[in-house]
């Protein structure tokens, strides 16, 4: 048996970042990973294997190719034979994820955390199990993040019916990917496919896209998403699912009840996420959330003393900066200090082209909230670099306080949105206003600009529109 000051269970970008920063507090640290492929851990969690790097490899290369076959003619540049090798694309994908999973091993090697990898699961108080034997540690994280929510009604098979794990690894383009959720996972993995060449068609139940966005983002990042020739069926819900020879067809119902039939080769069942709750989490006396979440109090301590929880598992947006944040705070906690974490200025982005980015409150919240605020907007219709770029679709929309001036939130759907957006995020973190935006010198010509006119547009003094 080992005594560490600290186990962490599950080496996600929560797990993993927590026991870098408790090893620089001084902490003796392990970790402990059940995935692992020929007898080593595979570290960095659903972010570095099956979530976000291998989806922004696969939409990069996606959007390389399709700009190399639709994109370039406008500039005067004639490109011909552009073909497309999937097995590589995915070679390549897989080999950015490899040095990446490894690089988190070089990490754990240089903070000296001692990596067990197996099913690990709390047996007692201050008492890790893994592959048989027991590790004492004066605290216990959780950090066991997140896995696709499967329905009922439509049975994941791995060929026909899948996750998002299956499809950042088709091995070919599909015919027909049927979409079951237009949320961020169905739209970033719907763009993909569509951008290789598959028809592509996203059923939401909802009336309209990435409900968390306000709907005139929704909207313009569907138009942008339907010239690519991505098809929504909005307000529809899937009810069920036949499969024959490789072949779904899907039984939904649109808002009128009418009866709406469906029919790919592939269908992706992108409804959420849910945490991973084995069933010694509960067992261990641990309490539950009534969405199945671990309950936490404002220190990430569970219902359990000496047990803490971070990431996809406890409440808030299934983020990996979140996750890492708070595995940031956790163990600066553990060892005695006050981290405050703001979780109003937690950036959301969808890396589809356009992108969207987010940060505080939208405009939605605001009239639900009866906040009195002034919106800004600027089109990168009207900005320079844009222009040249030839990549004007989407706007940027800032949204102040209206007696204080002070920014609480903002949204950017357009080029580059996501490093964009950082501008508004730390105006926020600092208080700041829409004037100190405004006052700032942006270098010209620069998408950057738009943010500064969005911020002139609060006060009432846009320039360029
Ligand atoms: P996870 O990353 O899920 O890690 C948990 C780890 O715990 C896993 O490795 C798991 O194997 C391990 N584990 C579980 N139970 C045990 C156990 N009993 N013993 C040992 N190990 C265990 N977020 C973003 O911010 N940006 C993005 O661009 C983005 N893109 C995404 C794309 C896709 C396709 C998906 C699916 C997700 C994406 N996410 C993105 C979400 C992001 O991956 C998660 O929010 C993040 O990984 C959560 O981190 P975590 O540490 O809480 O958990
Ligand atoms: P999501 O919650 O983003 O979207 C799910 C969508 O499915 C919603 O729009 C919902 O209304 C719809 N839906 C639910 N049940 C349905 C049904 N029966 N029929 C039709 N539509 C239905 O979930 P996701 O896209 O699976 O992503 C899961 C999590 O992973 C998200 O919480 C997200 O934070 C995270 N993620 C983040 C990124 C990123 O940061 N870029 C990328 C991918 C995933």
């Amino acid at each position: 048996m080992s005594q560490f000051d600290l186990i962490v269970i599950g080496a996600g970008p929560g797990g993993y970042v927590c026991a870098i920063r408790a090893a620089q507090l001084g902490m003796k640290v392990a970790i402990v990973e059940r995935r692992a492929a020929a007898g080593k851990p595979r570290l960095g969690g659903t972010c570095l294997n099956v979530g976000c790097i291998p989806s922004k490899a696969l939409l990069d290369s996606s959007e390389r190719f399709h700009e190399a076959g639709h994109g370039l003619a406008a500039h005067g540049i004639a490109v011909s034979g552009v073909a497309l090798d999937v097995p590589l694309m995915m070679k390549r994908k897989d080999t950015v994820v490899g040095q990446l999973v490894d690089g988190i091993g070089g990490l754990m090697k240089k903070n000296k955390i001692e990596v067990l990898t197996g099913d690990g699961k709390v047996v007692a108080p201050g008492k890790v199990e893994v592959a048989g034997t027991v590790h004492e540690a004066k605290h216990i994280v959780l950090a066991m993040g997140s896995t696709p929510i499967e329905l009922p009604f439509l049975k994941v098979d791995g060929q026909t019916i899948v996750t998002s794990d299956h499809a950042i690894a088709f091995d070919r383009v599909p015919k027909h990917l049927v979409v079951v959720g237009g949320g961020v996972i169905g739209l970033e993995l719907g763009q993909v496919w569509a951008r290789l060449g598959a028809k592509v068609t996203v059923v939401e139940f909802l009336p309209q896209v990435c409900p968390f966005l306000d709907p005139d983002l929704a909207k313009e990042l569907t138009r942008a998403l339907g010239k690519l020739g991505i098809e929504f069926l909005l307000e529809t819900k899937v009810e069920g699912v036949t499969v024959a020879d490789g072949q779904a067809t899907l039984s939904a119902k649109a808002k009128d009840g009418s009866p709406v039939s469906i029919s790919g080769d592939k269908v992706l069942v992108a409804v959420g996420r849910r945490p991973v709750v084995d069933a010694w989490v509960e067992a261990a006396g641990i309490a539950l959330t009534d969405r199945k979440r671990v309950k936490v109090d404002h220190h990430f301590a569970t219902s359990v003393p000496g047990i803490f929880a971070i990431g996809d598992l406890i409440d808030g947006p299934m983020l990996a900066h979140k996750a890492e944040e708070e595995g940031v705070a956790l163990a600066e906690i553990l060892a005695g200090q006050k981290p405050v974490i703001d979780h109003s200025t937690i950036p959301n982005v969808v890396y589809t082209h356009p992108e969207v980015a987010t940060v505080g409150l939208t405009e939605t919240e605001a009239a639900k909230q009866g906040r009195k605020v002034r919106v800004g907007r600027f089109r990168f219709l009207a900005n320079g670099r844009a222009k040249a770029a030839a990549d004007t679709d989407g706007f940027v929309k800032i949204i102040a306080d209206a007696t204080t001036d002070r920014v609480l939130g903002g949204a950017i759907i357009g080029p580059r949105a996501s490093d964009l957006l950082a501008e508004i995020t730390t105006t926020m973190v600092y208080g700041g206003s829409s004037e100190d935006i405004a006052r700032t010198c942006h270098s010209h010509p620069t998408f950057s600009e738009a943010v500064k006119e969005a911020a002139l547009d609060t006060l009432g003094r846009v320039l360029h529109s």
